[in-house]
């Protein structure tokens, strides 16, 4: 028989008050599109004074709604959503979602392939915690949408991050991508359309990208959640569609080009040889299971969402409110002289470049705590988007036009300062 191990003694301690701390899994956790700056301005409101929002792509606060029959179709099905469903959705959004794929030119995807989420941000970490043992690598862009860095670090991974070239309209850098490849190297992250450049990735650089994947067995993270969010000519080619002999996870949602963010849904499609990540499907369906399902009401909003006409067209084509909003935004911070910026071909968000031989701007977050207080205006550090200069803000171009012309304004006088009296 074996003999339970002995209790170890209870040393009691002499200070009588225990101190709680995170664990060590969040060490070098940050996600600081929410951090300090955010609880400053919180203070900042809370004390009576409003502030001018650029930090954060929540569209409804800025009068972008829901498609009505999206909303419709939520609160119909309420009375249909009080228990749990599925651990991996409801059928009729995953089936909606398949039809999608095969819209969009992903091959051979069937419901069991999808996954509904809270959210793409949970699907994220769920996708990170079911894939990476300690020590694994992600190659992940920079900047980055900082959400991928921080799961893949929960997860125990190590997050790699290759650079997109500013002066090629922020396409990423193969040359970089292939320097930073190691055997330790799982995954690729593919955030296109872009947060926070903008960019939108050619079929070249995309083929090239998923050639590299091929040759190097690497599951290829497609988020591409700002799918339908394109302007001009700009042409959005989703990863999964590109070679089907490489295993892509495809990440959208209801979160951006239907404006119900705060509805909580995204979901996930895994295409290729998906018989080679038979291991991994069982850990994604485990994880999927362990929260028995994702936010029901919601789901009944994605059949609706992905059928018929799609209402964000008329916001990003020409005279739409955000075509015409991104013109004004890139427009405004051009002609700060000592400002540039690639103008954003997808997406919700500027990326612009401080010149800092002209401004001294030292650290950028810094520079945003100091625009907040003297200016009430809020805006992102490029660094929190593990950006390795501190010489960019993220600017989103959500609010009307007289807003964003005020606050371009601002930020542009505000600048000046930094000129004249270095901080
Ligand atoms: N991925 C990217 C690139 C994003 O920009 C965002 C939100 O800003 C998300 C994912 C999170 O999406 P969700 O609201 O579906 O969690």
């Amino acid at each position: 028989m074996v003999k339970p191990n002995p209790r170890p003694e209870l040393v009691l301690s002499k200070d009588p008050v225990r101190h709680y701390s995170k664990s060590t899994k969040l060490a070098d956790v940050c996600y600081d599109i929410r951090g300090p700056v955010m609880d400053e301005a919180k203070r900042i409101e809370d004390a009576g004074t409003t502030i001018l929002k650029l930090n954060i792509g929540n569209p409804a606060p800025f009068g972008f709604l829901t498609p009505e029959g999206v909303a419709r179709a939520v609160a119909q099905n309420l009375g249909a959503s009080q228990g749990y469903a599925d651990a991996k959705g409801i059928t009729s959004a995953r089936e909606a979602i398949e039809r999608e794929a095969a819209r969009i030119g992903i091959p051979d995807v069937g419901i069991e392939d999808i996954y509904l989420g809270n959210g793409v941000s949970e699907l994220i970490v769920m996708s990170m915690q079911g894939l990476l043992n300690t020590g694994d690598e992600v190659l992940v862009p920079s900047p980055d949408y900082p959400l991928w860095s921080a799961a893949i670090r929960l997860a125990g991974g190590v997050p790699v991050h290759y650079r997109c070239d500013e002066d090629a309209d922020w396409q990423p850098d193969m040359a970089d991508i292939r320097n930073k490849t190691t055997n330790r190297s799982v995954a690729i992250v593919v955030i296109n359309p872009n947060n926070p450049t903008g960019a939108v990735y050619t079929r070249p650089l995309l083929e090239s990208m998923l050639g590299w994947a091929r040759q190097h067995g690497l599951i290829v993270l497609a988020d591409e959640i700002y799918s339908k969010i394109t302007y001009e000519d700009a042409e959005y080619i989703p990863c999964g569609s590109i070679d089907e002999d490489v295993l892509v996870l495809t990440f959208d949602g209801l979160s951006k080009t239907y404006r119900a963010a705060g509805f909580r849904t995204g979901w996930m499609i895994i295409s290729g040889p998906k018989h080679l990540a038979r291991d991994y499907i069982e850990g994604l369906n485990v994880l999927a299971a362990m929260r028995l399902c994702a936010n029901v009401p919601s789901q009944h909003g994605v059949e609706s969402a992905l059928s018929g006409y799609q209402s964000i067209q008329a916001l990003t084509q020409p005279g739409g409110d955000l075509f015409e909003q991104r013109n004004r935004a890139w427009e405004g911070l051009t002609a700060i002289d000592g400002v540039s910026c690639v103008k954003p071909k997808g997406a919700l968000y500027l990326f612009p470049k401080i010149d800092v031989t002209k401004f001294r701007v030292l650290d950028d977050e810094q520079f945003v705590f100091d625009l907040l207080h003297d200016r009430h205006i809020l805006i992102v550090q490029g660094t929190a988007f593990n950006y390795p200069e501190p010489d960019h803000f993220r600017v989103v171009f959500l609010p009307p036009r007289d807003e964003l012309a005020y606050a371009i304004s601002e930020i542009g006088e505000f600048l000046t300062t930094y000129q004249q009296h270095p901080r």
